[in-house]
């Protein structure tokens, strides 16, 4: 496909304010594009330029973007900077400078291209991304390069999701959304929206129906749905397991020989910071090749006790891993295994799973069998929730014996019962900003008062506002908060919001930060469980405790129905009270 084709469907994905029409557009590119180019084309949709799990980055800011620009254009630096305080986006400002030229370029060629310049290193790497990129702006019509210059900054502004790939790959072949769940299950044991793409378009839904697990690359996991009492655990599962909630880093560990790679909860790579982990692995698992998953946790070296989630969570860093590893050595509690020498265990059930995972794990210091105790009443529940915390930990999981392992799911298979916080809301919850609100008196002068944001609804892949949230930073942080958030802003409402409150500026949902709030309300203002006319749920008293969770997409924001659930639960102990 041309690159020019492709930025006409970027076009029209950046004008629709319809969350169907986006579907639409995706399916007719993905309906007109050849095999070959399919995962470059999500890839570019989603400003990536590989699987998510791969850390590509392209490692150019602001003040490199300018100089290829300058040197693409052959305009003085200080003009392109001037340009650019004027207009406040680079693809304008580039599209202005360049010359017309015929459009010869190849998505193939862009993408590689790119790609390249995300993975030039050595001497005068800075240099050669520079270079490379100018000499790509060069060969471009100026709109192109509009489009093509917004992909390393990340500000195609699309919002285009995992979801919303998987429905446009439907819809390019059937014109509807059923083939999403087979695609899904593809993309969940392959977590490559690429491979899947391509899959599909080579040999259509028996070949995605094909994709296997593969040692190596990571599993979308299996996600807990809250508990809300041990009665409830006992109502849905009858007899079940449980173990502690341990609170340390999720860790997904592929094993093929000496060959070790570790993934995050959010399928981030992680061996290189967990190099102990990886060691526990090589040493202590029996299997030539394995896939299995944990809570890996601090303990002091001296004691052996466990150390608190903040001392564990020194471990996320990228120097000094050496001294981190000494004075903060992790041990793996080992909780589920998904792979055993050429065999895919997913489909086994749980407490199968649970006698696999112990014969396969030899003793040792680095990894070890969690806690599991089998129940079939509550009082036997609370009794060991109880010991827990009193332990110190925050919670325990249920999980149902007979369950197999479904990747990407959250259900209640597996259920988190965590220390309710009396009377008011003890989990923190994590919002997608949507928009904000300039706001009045002292904040004015930032242009920033509030921020609208919301919850991802799983169901239609939409986010639905929750709450404005006005207090929690600091002046300065609002006001450098606001410069991200001008960055991504739309001169619409996005395609996949639903919002009943409108805000001076709307934003791509994109960024993911972390509220405290008091409690969840019944309100009329915001769409979170809002259908048919009934109150919707807010959040009372919001404020930010972190502003930046870039650990998390926005499909991973808190969802509707875990709003609606801690409604629910927050009722409940009002009642007991
Ligand atoms: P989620 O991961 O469900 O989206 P979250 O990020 O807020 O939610 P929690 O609600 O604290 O996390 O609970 C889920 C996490 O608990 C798991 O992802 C895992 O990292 C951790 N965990 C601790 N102990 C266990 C266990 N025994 N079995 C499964 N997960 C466990």
């Amino acid at each position: 496909m041309k690159f020019s084709e492709l930025v006409e469907y970027l076009s029209q994905l950046e004008a629709t304010s319809k969350r169907l029409e986006m579907t639409r557009i995706l399916g007719d590119l993905f309906k007109h594009a050849e095999a070959d180019d399919m995962s470059a084309i999500v890839y570019l949709t989603q400003e990536r330029l590989a699987p998510n799990y791969e850390a590509i980055e392209f490692g150019m800011g602001e003040a490199l973007i300018a100089q290829a620009v300058a040197q693409a254009t052959n305009t003085p630096l200080a003009e392109v900077k001037k340009a650019y305080k004027e207009k406040g986006d680079y693809g304008i400002v580039v599209e202005e400078l360049s010359k017309a030229k015929s459009k010869k370029l190849q998505v193939e060629e862009v993408f590689e291209k790119l790609r390249e310049i995300a993975t030039t290193s050595g001497e005068g790497t800075v240099e050669k991304r520079v270079g490379l990129l100018a000499d790509l702006l060069k060969q471009s019509s100026p709109r192109e390069a509009r489009y093509l210059l917004r992909v390393p900054m990340g500000r195609l502004r699309l919002g285009v999701g995992d979801v919303t790939v998987l429905d446009g790959l439907s819809w390019s072949e059937t014109g509807d959304k059923s083939l999403r769940p087979a695609l899904e299950r593809g993309y969940n044991i392959t977590s490559d929206l690429g491979l899947v793409a391509t899959t599909f378009k080579k040999g259509g839904i028996k070949a995605v129906n094909k994709l296997k697990i593969s040692v190596g690359r990571p599993i979308r996991m299996e996600l807990a749905e809250r508990a809300k009492s041990a009665d409830e655990i006992i109502t849905r599962m009858g007899e079940c397991a449980l173990e502690p909630k341990v609170d340390g880093f999720r860790v997904q560990a592929h094993k093929d020989g000496d060959t070790v790679r570790l993934f995050s909860r959010n399928l981030e790579e992680t061996t290189p910071m967990f190099p102990d982990v990886a060691d526990a692995v090589r040493q202590q698992v029996k299997a030539h090749k394995a896939i299995l998953e944990g809570e890996a946790i601090a303990f002091d070296p001296d004691t052996g006790d466990f150390l608190p989630f903040q001392e564990t969570s020194q471990r996320r860093r990228k120097y000094g891993i050496d001294e981190m590893t000494q004075s903060h050595p992790l041990k793996l509690l080992a909780f589920d295994v998904l792979w055993i020498d050429g065999q895919d265990v997913t489909g086994v059930p749980y407490k199968e799973r649970h006698e696999k995972l112990g014969a396969l794990i030899s003793e040792g210091p680095g990894i070890q069998l969690i806690e599991q105790i089998y129940v079939n009443e509550p009082k036997a529940i609370d009794e060991f929730f109880t010991a827990k915390i009193e332990a110190g930990l925050e919670g325990i999981m249920a999980k149902r014996p007979d369950s197999t392992y479904q990747a990407g799911a959250r259900n209640f298979n597996w259920m988190k019962f965590k220390r309710a916080y009396q009377g008011h809301l003890r989990d923190t919850v994590d919002v997608v900003v949507i928009g904000y609100l300039r706001g009045r008196g002292q904040r004015a002068k930032f242009g920033i008062g509030a921020l609208l944001c919301a919850v991802y609804d799983a169901k239609n892949d939409r986010f639905r506002s929750v709450a404005k949230v006005g207090s929690g930073l600091t002046e300065l942080e609002w006001a450098a908060y606001r410069e991200k958030l001008d960055a991504i802003a739309l001169p619409h409402k996005h395609a996949r919001v639903d919002s009943n409150m409108t805000p001076d500026v709307w934003i791509e949902p994109k960024l993911v930060m972390e509220v405290q709030a008091d409690e969840i309300t019944r309100s009329q203002i915001h769409a979170t469980g809002m259908y048919d006319d009934e109150a919707g749920y807010a959040l009372r008293f919001p404020r930010v405790v972190n502003p930046d969770r870039e650990d998390k997409s926005p499909e991973d924001a808190t969802t509707e129905q875990e709003i609606m659930a801690m409604f629910e639960k927050q009722s409940r102990t009002e009642v007991k009270e």
